[in-house]
């Protein structure tokens, strides 16, 4: 067969960047192979509930300034809608409906008995000051609160958003609700009903993804050379948690470059360093870029950022054996192709994330029941539930000779579209 080497159109390289038309063309795929007609896919493909919303917030300098919100709610067949409010400056109506597909699977994979819901501000929280952010916080919860609440949307957090911004949103879902009402939310502090293990839930389901990918590929995660993308949330405890098992973290990144050593980087002295943004490569001359940093030699390569980092372009330079997708997004589906020609295995983000929605729904559960748990258990119940998630999906693969991503998003519509069915919807 002779290469097509024509570059695409501006249309098409877009089309491969568009998050949502990307999950809708993966949905289309695993619905088919599971056997269900069209409809399923026409209901499925869109939320069924899409709100924006307009927050006036009086600023620092008595200015009246107007964000834009969202919140989208895919599918509510299974049970309440649940996902994280994301405030950042590229946040749009497609990245938004994308991201409550991705929880709507992340629920079916891991077997919760919730839909996905997903939400998001236009605005730079790193630019605001602290009464700004808390303005803007509460508005969005006045703005949304008819479509939220404990039995029917579960907000959590997301990029730049944090337990401080919950608990804002929280109080003022409580006083419109006119009592308290820890359950809204999850992501929590401690003292307000959050649950222990959840800051670090998203890092230690990946951490146990990673624990079960490198089995399969006979590595150990003692001495694994490891790169991770992005020094967050998800990012810096990761680096945490696989520095503290023996592995060397040769690379991280944040938005401003990355930073690399071959003999292992200082993890507890960069998590010392970073602000409450990720940002840490800033404070050191000796950077590499974002781009070099992903096509480091390493064992396992874990993109821990943002959308769109592995395509086409960079697929064939990549120099991992596994990735782990810590981040939503991070890799387009051509590269997916390409990664798994190259026999490199991907856990793929809507399984290898989805720690954070399991310790937010233990969360939502023990404000229910008014009835906590220690860290241990939380932990061990945490463990129980990734383990089985990344041997259904990694099962599902084998037998049905599939990738690890279309096995994951099989796995997760199947309970969605069972629900719907039954419901009599379709
Ligand atoms: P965060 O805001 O805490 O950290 C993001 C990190 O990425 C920061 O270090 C930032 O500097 C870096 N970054 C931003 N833009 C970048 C770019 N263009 N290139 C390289 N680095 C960049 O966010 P987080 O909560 O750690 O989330 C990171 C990813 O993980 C997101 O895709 C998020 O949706 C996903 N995720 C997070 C959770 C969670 O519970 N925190 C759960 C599931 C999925």
């Amino acid at each position: 067969m002779v290469a097509d080497n024509t570059p695409d159109s501006p249309n098409e390289q877009s089309d491969k960047m568009d998050v949502l038309k990307s999950t809708q063309t993966i949905v289309k795929i695993a619905l088919e192979k599971l056997g269900y007609p069209e409809e399923v896919f026409e209901l499925l493909k869109e939320p069924v509930r899409m709100m924006t919303v307009r927050i006036p917030v009086r600023m620092d300098d008595d200015s009246i300034k107007i964000f834009t919100g969202y919140r989208a709610q895919h599918n509510d067949a299974v049970g309440p809608t649940k996902g994280g409010v994301r405030f950042h400056p590229k946040v749009s109506e497609k990245e938004v409906k994308a991201l409550s597909i991705w929880m709507s699977l992340k629920a079916g994979i891991v077997d919760l008995p919730y839909g996905g819901g997903k939400g998001g501000i236009v605005c730079d929280p790193r630019e605001m000051s602290f009464r700004e952010l808390e303005g803007l916080s509460r508005g969005y919860v006045r703005a949304i609160s008819q479509i939220v609440g404990p039995t029917k949307d579960i907000p959590a957090p997301d990029v730049f958003t944090n337990p401080q911004i919950m608990a804002w949103m929280m109080d003022e879902y409580s006083r419109i609700d006119e009592f308290n009402n820890p359950g809204f939310i999850t992501g929590k502090p401690i003292v307000l009903g959050g649950s222990h293990g959840r800051e670090s839930a998203t890092a230690k389901g990946v951490t146990i993804c990673i624990d079960e990918a490198v089995k399969k590929k006979g590595i150990k995660v003692k001495g694994a050379r490891v790169v991770i993308q992005g020094f967050g949330n998800a990012g810096s405890f990761l680096a945490k948690f696989l520095h503290d098992s023996g592995a060397k973290v040769v690379g991280i990144s944040d938005a401003y470059g990355g930073l690399y050593d071959p003999d292992g980087l200082d993890i507890d002295y960069l998590l010392d360093r970073r602000d409450s943004f990720g940002t840490v490569t800033k404070l050191f001359n000796n950077t590499i870029t974002n781009e070099e940093l992903l096509e480091l030699k390493c064992d396992i390569l874990v993109p821990a950022a943002v959308e769109n980092q592995i395509t086409e372009k960079n697929a064939n330079k990549i120099n991992a054996s596994i990735i782990v997708e810590a981040a939503n997004g991070p890799t387009t589906l051509e590269a997916t192709k390409i990664l798994s020609d190259r026999d490199i295995l991907l856990v793929p983000d809507v399984l290898a994330s989805a720690g954070g929605v399991t310790v937010s729904y233990f969360e939502w559960v023990q404000n229910n029941q008014g009835f906590y748990w220690s860290e241990e258990e939380i932990e061990d119940k945490l463990h129980k539930v990734m383990t089985k998630g990344f041997n259904s999906v990694y099962h599902t693969a084998e037998t049905r000779r599939v990738d690890m991503r279309l096995a994951a998003y099989m796995v997760g519509v199947r309970k969605m579209a069972e629900a719907a069915r039954f419901r009599g919807w379709i």
